[in-house]
């Protein structure tokens, strides 16, 4: 009966080939990758890098998701990659577009400006849609309902080290709900009235601010504004179930009817970051500083040779960008009141 209610043909799902003499029990997590069918050859580097440094030891499964139909390429590139089961799922149309509350051609007119401001993607109506999505949706998904923990791994991204240890089990274990590897400053263009909403948000919904939160690490004069600190969201590793919670529900809500991912350009790393930050105890919050990671154009290499030594690690430290002038990581470490790796200060 539940199979009726949505066309068949919105979801596919490939099983990997059992993993014989293995029983390991996996935490209940799925990798999550956001794609078009266009971007099948930078993705298929991204999958390698994980399979390759970690999944192909654990088998987690993966969900792809896309505002349109995947075709047959796209389905078996992937799932001859990836070692856990594979899932491709159509994103429906209440997710991907317009709410009925946003004047298009105000909407329209911003991007004008936009664009002869040269803001990066500040043209673009399907980055919007994109951005409101990872903000809003992508935990609601019915493939993503089951899981708990996620990882959103984009196209063209390096894992530059071995990560030897399950680090979805870390999240569980640790009692983590939200996981980074890079973080720094966002363009004021394309969010210049966020914060404004943000206060109006914390006005009407003070319940929600969790009582050792972050703010500290967004905002320097102890929330009057925002610093634009945020965790870069291309990578996270995450509890689904913050995004689901009613504090981030209400926030989310609130942020979609002021509008600013249309007549702005919110991007989803700033508002999952100062949710994180102020709905989450600190302690919630935990830095990957041993994921080696890579997204044009930031990369984060362990900071201490020991490390990169032992994870196999295959970037340049100098190009740890985590201690330079544009990391937010500085920052966050001083209020965390975290030791910084004796190499910090070759690297920044
Ligand atoms: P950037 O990292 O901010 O430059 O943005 P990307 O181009 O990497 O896009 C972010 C993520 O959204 C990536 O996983 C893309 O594959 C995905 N993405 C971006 N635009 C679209 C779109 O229009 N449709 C779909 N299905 N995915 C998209
Ligand atoms: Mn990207």
């Amino acid at each position: 009966v539940k199979s009726e209610e949505k066309p068949a043909a919105d979801v596919t799902t490939t099983t990997a080939p059992v993993d014989e003499g293995k029983d390991y029990v996996r935490a209940n997590a799925t990798f999550v990758t956001l794609a078009r069918n266009v971007d099948i050859w930078s993705l298929v580097k991204s999958i390698r890098h994980v399979e390759d440094r970690f999944n192909r030891k654990y088998h987690y499964d993966w969900v792809f998701l896309n505002d349109d139909d995947f075709d047959d390429n796209f389905k078996e590139v992937t799932s001859s990659l990836i070692s856990g089961n594979v899932k491709f799922g159509k994103i429906p149309k209440e997710h991907w577009g317009y709410p009925d509350w946003i004047d298009q051609e105000k909407a329209a007119e911003v991007r004008e400006q936009m664009r002869q401001k040269q803001v990066i993607y500040g043209d673009s109506v399907s980055y919007r849609h994109m951005c409101r999505f990872e903000s809003g949706f992508f935990f609601q998904h019915e493939l993503m309902k089951d899981y708990k923990y996620y990882w959103r791994v984009e196209p063209d991204i390096i894992l530059h080290c071995d990560i030897d240890y399950d680090v979805f089990k870390f999240m569980e274990q640790g009692g983590y709900d939200y996981g980074f590897t890079l973080s720094l400053y966002e363009y004021i263009e394309t969010i210049p009235t966020l914060w404004k909403s943000v206060k109006k948000f914390i006005q009407e919904h003070p319940e929600h601010i969790a009582e050792d939160n972050l703010m500290n690490w967004i905002s320097d004069d102890n929330g009057i504004t925002y610093n634009k600190c945020h965790f870069w969201s291309n990578f996270e590793i995450g509890n689904l179930d913050f995004w689901r919670s009613p504090a981030y529900s209400d926030f989310f809500d609130f942020l979609d009817y002021e509008g600013g991912f249309f007549y702005e350009r919110w991007g989803d790393a700033p508002v999952h970051s100062i949710a994180a930050a102020l709905f989450l105890p600190k302690d919630k919050v935990h830095f990957f500083d041993d994921i080696g990671y890579w997204h044009v154009p930031f990369t984060n290499c362990p900071t201490n040779k020991e490390d990169r030594l032992r994870l196999k690690c295959s970037c340049n430290p100098f190009d740890n960008f985590i201690w330079k002038g544009y990391s937010c990581t500085p920052r966050y470490y001083d209020v965390m009141k975290m030791k910084r790796p004796s190499e910090w200060h070759e690297q920044s």
